[in-house]
This record gives C-alpha cells, sequence and structure tokens, in this order.
C-alpha cells in the first residue's frame, strides 16, 4: 500500500506544515492547494482500503481504530466517543448527539476536543472559536436557502425525466443485487420529504422543536398503506413538493437560522434541514439512472 511508503507520510505532513506557514503569510490561494493536496491523498488511499474494510465486522474496527488513535495520543475523548458510538450500533440504534457529540480541532495545532470547545486550547492558546468543527455529514451545510429552494425544485424533474416511460413491471423490478427497485427508491424520496414536511411543521407550530432521529432508509421496502403504482407514489411526493415550496417562498429570511434539537445531530436550523433534504436527494439521482440503465440491458 502506498500509505506504508515513508515519502507518503513525511509529504502530507509537509503539505499541512507548508499550508499552515502559507496562512500565516497570507498566501491563502497556496495554502488551499497544499489542503486540497492532502484530502486528495487520504481519501484515495481509503478508497482503496474501503474493500478490504467492508469484509470486517463494524464493531471491530472501530474498537480497533479506538486503540490506535489511543496510542497516537490522540486523548481518550475520541476512543470513548467511538466506543459509545459502537454500542449504540450493537444495539441496532444510531448514536445520539450525546453520546457523539460534535468534534473539534485546532486549526493550530491540532488539539481534538469533542463536545462544545469552551477553554482557550490548552497546547497553543487558540481562541474556542477558531476551533474546526466537524459536520456529520455535509448536506447540512452545502445549499443556501436560494440554492436549496432551486435544487428542491428541479429534483422532480430530474427523477420524471429518468422515470419517463417506464411501465410499473419495471419500477418493481428487483435488481437481484440485494438493493433497491426503482419503486423503493421513489418511495425512499417520498418517505425523506414527509419527515422535512412533518419537521416544518413543528417548526411553524413551535419556537424550538424537538426533531426525532428517523431511519427513513428502513422505510423504503415496506409496503403497508402505499399507493399501489409507482407513478402514484411519485404525484404524491410531487404535489406535497409544491407545498413545501409555497411554504418556504412565504419564510420570512431570518427564521432560516431558528433551531430545532434534533436527537441525533444536536442543535439544527431550518436553513440546515432543508440544505440536507435537498443535497440527499441529489445523492439518489445515479441510483435512479443506473436502474434504469439496468433495465434498458435487460431489454
Ligand atoms: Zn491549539
Amino acid at each position: 500500500m502506498e500509505t506504508h511508503n515513508p515519502e507518503w507520510t513525511a509529504t502530507l505532513i509537509r503539505l499541512l506544515a507548508l499550508a499552515s506557514r502559507l496562512e500565516d503569510e497570507g498566501h491563502y490561494n497556496l495554502a488551499k492547494l497544499a489542503r486540497a493536496a492532502v484530502d486528495a491523498l487520504g481519501r484515495r488511499a481509503a478508497y482503496k482500503a474501503v474493500a478490504a474494510a467492508e469484509t470486517r465486522d463494524l464493531a471491530e474496527e472501530i474498537e480497533q481504530v479506538s486503540e490506535a488513535v489511543s496510542r497516537l495520543g490522540l486523548g481518550e475523548q475520541l476512543p470513548a466517543a467511538l466506543r459509545r458510538g459502537a454500542n449504540a450500533l450493537a444495539e441496532s440504534r444510531i448514536p445520539s448527539i450525546s453520546e457523539t457529540p460534535h468534534p473539534y480541532v485546532c486549526r493550530t495545532c491540532g488539539h481534538l476536543v469533542i463536545g462544545p470547545v469552551e477553554a482557550k486550547c490548552p497546547t497553543c492558546g487558540a481562541w474556542p472559536d477558531t476551533f474546526q468543527w466537524f459536520a456529520p455529514n455535509y448536506w447540512l451545510e452545502a445549499l443556501d436557502p436560494v440554492a436549496a429552494q432551486e435544487t428542491l425544485r428541479r429534483t422532480p424533474l430530474q427523477v420524471a425525466a429518468l422515470l419517463d416511460g417506464l411501465p410499473e413491471g419495471s419500477m418493481t423490478r428487483d435488481p437481484g443485487d440485494g438493493g433497491w427497485a426503482l419503486r423503493n427508491v421513489v418511495q425512499h424520496l417520498r418517505d425523506a420529504q414527509e419527515v422535512l414536511h412533518y419537521r416544518l411543521e413543528l417548526f411553524a407550530g413551535e419556537e424550538h422543536p424537538l426533531l426525532a432521529s428517523k431511519a427513513v432508509w428502513t422505510w423504503a421496502t415496506q409496503e403497508e398503506g402505499r399507493p399501489p403504482t409507482t407513478r402514484e407514489v411519485f404525484d404524491d411526493y410531487r404535489s406535497t413538493r409544491a407545498g413545501i415550496l409555497a411554504r418556504l417562498e412565504a419564510l420570512p429570511i431570518a427564521e432560516w437560522w431558528r433551531t430545532g434539537f434534533h436527537e441525533e445531530f444536536g442543535e439544527v436550523s431550518i436553513k440546515q434541514q432543508v440544505s440536507y433534504f435537498a443535497s440527499h436527494e441529489l445523492t439518489h439521482l445515479p441510483q435512479i439512472e443506473s436502474l434504469r440503465n439496468q433495465l434498458a440491458v435487460e431489454e
């Protein structure tokens, strides 16, 4: 593996050190290149390692990584949070924000804090607000209100184009790889949207609502109470979408920053909730496209 090559590790660290020096001297355009290189090197190595990791037990993998992280001196907060999360997985639950709080890393020296940063960095004296927050996923921050509304308007049209002309038999065709049929993907989009719809209603009725964590992906293959055809599921999804868009258009801009307490992610604003949902939908378009292509090959 290339990461066993000492040059790989040395270059990664040199790039990070170079980026810090460049930022200190105000050369931000150069620093961004060094930071992008570090991210790309790390992700490329991980991309190759993912297949091997998939064969190992997840809980055991977390345990081994936690031990390695302890040995490398990152402190006990992170391994402890990883273990609490692993215990939740063992109980078939999603870990809550109290079990796995948000991590923050000092941009200057790398000191890691689990949960809100309340004091200056003990190693380098950096101020709490300068630490880097690690969001549970990029969807929360991906889209501003204007871009999110535009995406919410566009995605159903893209889904409609991908499903155009397909008979119900194709929608329900089992892809044979253990994955979802087209119908399940459409149901999943509708289910996820129902969660957004419900949460927007909670925000409309309460100042700081509690947002329960939902394992939405587990509902996609449940058929109870579903409309008989995929076309009807899709039509229902589109009409609810129109209602959501009308509600968001009427929402004063400052309201987008109001927060609720999300069991899984902690404080989450309307803006983050809408960004999350709109970005999440986009990740299902390649899935629909590939199922459609597979049907074309089978014909
Ligand atoms: Zn520091």
